[in-house]
């Protein structure tokens, strides 16, 4: 059987890194076996629902690279994938339940209270219902039914067993005693059905064959085991993920919309630099390599080196892996993503050489919005640069190698970085300035500083009419 995983996002806000984190190691489980990545957006929740919520967490997945066959959008053949939408599926199920004696109503309506408690996700439940309801009679029940409010649904845990023992990929084999686990609400007396039912009812019908989470999730599995027992199916493999704490070490909130992925968009890291980094939360290469390409991540994927502790969102360690990627993009490429990112009202001049601009800064870059960053090296402040090139003019040495460059420059037929550095070359040959003596000079009059990207690669950022204009001081500037 192929294997199929899925995503289940609640609308509740942008996508934190523990929540995309899930969504990446799912994904890449399913294209490295060759299968399906089903999205599914889990909405039962309406007060929890944000506006445009599934519209962002699409946006940022798509952001990402991480393409779904099945979801709410492209449809697939078990749709709906909007659990909103998914009330008729869930009522069969309830019915059936019902019917095998595996879930019975429930008419103690004070004990809603404990049904909301339960339906809060991933807290471990600390109210237990007794069991009130479970042993009333047929005529009981019709009785008590006629009388209304509609009851709630309770799932009959089973009788006789000592626990639950739930097999988990990460965790391992785990024992949680029937102690814990009381008759729990699968559906509330107003038609809604909670998260531990309809989770499994939509993993039997979307045929998931992994479920990969966070551990936050992990206490609920012994339910959503026994669900899938009393559906009279198979459980899928289950894998639970380390939490991902922020750079505070404090829990990743939706709500702050710290740590979002829509945020590191805007602060210009590639979706592949935040791919692989999110892939390496818990996880770690075989060969524990850390900077990954895509396809290489897919290869490399799989449940069994992910760690159990907690991790930590390490922005120094993103930026890195940022950094790595776009060393290895194509020039042509990394131009265009870094375009969008200039800050042009501050550097006119900058986008009219763009790729030679960010050729001569490239290798500063851990983003490309840190362009602008980097941008006042090869456009510095005029005052400062009059200052610097004043300070070079004085040294007649220096003036007559300024003026030997100049003139070359407004000879020179090739405007390439290549060229333009052995044609200065060639000049400090001749005028017999070499090393710093012939690059000190020349960049402090060019950028106002001795330091600073490669001479030739300034000088093609530039431009030959401000190369020329730098190099001339403003009063003997000659006419270009
Ligand atoms: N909707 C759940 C959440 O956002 C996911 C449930 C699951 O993966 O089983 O935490």
């Amino acid at each position: 059987m192929s294997v199929r995983t899925r995503f289940a996002p609640s609308p509740t806000g942008r996508l934190h890194l523990g929540n995309v984190r899930t969504a990446v190691i799912n994904w890449l489980l399913a294209r490295r076996g060759g299968g399906s990545f089903i999205l599914r957006i889990e909405d039962t929740d309406t007060s929890r629902n944000v506006r445009g919520g599934e519209k962002g967490i699409l946006e940022d997945l798509r952001w990402l690279g991480l393409d779904w066959d099945e979801g709410p959008d492209v449809g697939g053949p078990h749709a709906p994938y909007r659990q909103s939408e998914r009330g008729a599926r869930y009522d069969a199920a309830v019915d059936a339940l019902l019917a095998a004696g595996r879930a019975y109503p429930c008419f103690c309506v004070e004990e809603e209270l404990g049904a909301d408690a339960e339906a809060g996700k991933g807290g471990r439940e600390v109210h237990r219902y007794p069991g009130r309801c479970r042993h009333l009679s047929a005529a009981e029940r019709a009785r008590r039914s006629a009388e209304g409010p509609a009851p709630l649904i309770r799932f009959a845990v089973p009788e006789g067993v000592d626990g639950v023992e739930i097999q988990d990929e990460v965790f391992g084999r785990i024992s949680f005693p029937m102690s814990e686990l009381d008759d729990f609400v699968i559906r509330r007396s107003d038609g809604r059905v909670t998260y531990n039912f309809a989770v499994v009812v939509d993993d039997i019908d979307m045929e998931i064959t992994h479920v990969v989470r966070g551990v936050g999730h992990l206490s609920n599995t012994p339910k959503q085991a026994l669900v899938f027992d009393a559906l009279g199916r198979p459980r899928p493999t289950f894998a639970h993920l380390p939490t991902v704490l922020g750079a505070d070490g404090r829990k990743l909130s939706k709500r702050e919309g710290a740590s979002s992925v829509a945020e590191l968009r805007a602060e210009g890291y590639p979706p592949v630099a935040v791919l692989n980094y999110l892939s390496l939360l818990g996880w770690s290469h075989p060969e524990e390599r850390e900077v990954l390409t895509r396809d290489e991540l897919v290869a490399a994927s799989g449940l069994d080196r992910i760690g159990r502790s907690d991790t930590q969102v390490d922005p120094a360690k993103l930026r890195w892996i940022s950094a790595q990627h776009l060393a290895r993009e194509e020039l042509r490429e990394l131009v265009a993503h870094v375009a969008p990112f200039v800050d042009r009202a501050r550097f006119p001049g900058a986008a009219e050489r763009l790729p030679e601009v960010v050729d001569a800064l490239r290798t500063r870059l851990g983003t490309y919005a840190e362009v602008n960053d980097h941008l006042p090296l090869l456009f510095p402040d005029s005052g400062a640069l009059a200052r610097a090139r004043a300070e070079v003019l004085a040294s007649p040495e220096s003036r007559a190698l300024l003026e030997a460059v100049r003139d070359r420059l407004q000879r020179s037929t090739e405007w390439s970085s290549g060229a333009l550095g052995t044609a200065v070359r060639e000049v400090g040959t001749a005028v017999g300035a070499r090393g710093p003596r012939l690059f000190h000079p020349l960049r402090k009059a060019l950028i106002g500083s001795e330091d600073g990207p490669d001479l030739g690669k300034i000088l093609a950022a530039i431009g030959r009419a401000e190369a020329v204009r730098r190099l001339s001081g403003i009063d003997d500037a000659p006419a270009v």
